[in-house]
């Protein structure tokens, strides 16, 4: 008795020469990506490239990912036909693809937000502050080619304050997926709001996009601007200009 993977092939054929190439013994394992996949479909937990799917991953499937990722790796360099067996320089390419994507540049898919303590803001501080420029590194979702930039975030406290430097790390765990700039700085935005509850938030992120750089078009200075404004910074314009005349402030300070 044999089972298929996803394949094409269909068991009512009588033809006994019809052999699919995917045909695995029963007891082979399934590969570890459709395991995750299957439960993440049982569960209801969308994976699409900019959602975190950490919850659903178990002891020991971040490893069985790294080998089989690689392993899709060579058979992309094969594809692109690159001697990976004489070849010194892409000899291990694979295994650092492997682990660049599930534990660097993609890591905001596959761990945990880093931990980030809040605490009640006592003084009941009200006025607003910004941080950055945070440096941002992702991918575009549809070239996976680097989006490289800078962020600002805008703060009026509310109820819970957490540190400066903890929207530097939410920032890096959020962009660390690909994504689309406009989503992301939305995620980054709904992040914030659940971990301090501000009165108003305000994101702004300036980012140059590769696949316009380096490919497409090739528009070497071409950047992409967007915000999102919330609570307060929606409802009164004149926080919102503070907002923005902060972050020139900060960026006169870079001396750029
Ligand atoms: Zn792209």
């Amino acid at each position: 008795m044999t089972s298929t993977l996803p394949s094409s092939f269909s068991a009512a054929t009588d033809s006994p020469t019809v052999v699919p190439e995917t045909v695995v013994p029963e007891s082979a394992p399934l590969p570890v990506s459709l395991r995750i996949r299957q439960r993440l479909d049982a569960a209801g937990v969308p994976y699409l490239a900019n959602d975190n799917i950490a919850e659903q991953l178990r002891d020991g499937e971040m490893d069985q990912l790294e080998i089989e990722v690689a392993g899709k790796v060579r058979e992309l360099l094969r594809s692109l036909v690159i001697d990976i067996d004489n070849d010194h320089n892409t000899e291990e390419t694979a295994e650092r693809v492997a682990r660049m994507y599930l534990h660097e540049v993609f890591k905001g898919r596959y761990h945990h937000q880093p931990k980030i303590a809040s605490f009640p803001n006592v003084k009941k501080l009200d006025e607003i502050y910004t941080v950055g420029p945070i440096s941002i590194r992702s991918a575009c979702s549809h070239h996976l080619v680097p989006i490289l930039g800078n962020c600002w975030i805008g703060i009026k406290p509310g109820d819970r304050v957490i540190g400066l430097s903890k929207f530097s790390r939410v920032a890096d765990w959020v962009f660390s997926r690909p994504h689309i700039q406009e989503e992301a700085v939305m995620i980054l935005a709904d992040e914030i709001e659940r971990l301090c509850k501000p009165q108003g938030l305000a994101i702004l992120v300036k980012a140059q996009h590769y696949c316009m750089k380096w490919r497409g078009v090739k528009e070497p200075q071409t950047s992409m601007v967007n915000s999102v404004v919330r609570g307060d910074f929606r409802h009164d314009p004149s926080l919102k200009a503070e907002f923005f005349e902060l972050v020139k402030q900060q960026e006169s300070m870079l001396g750029t």
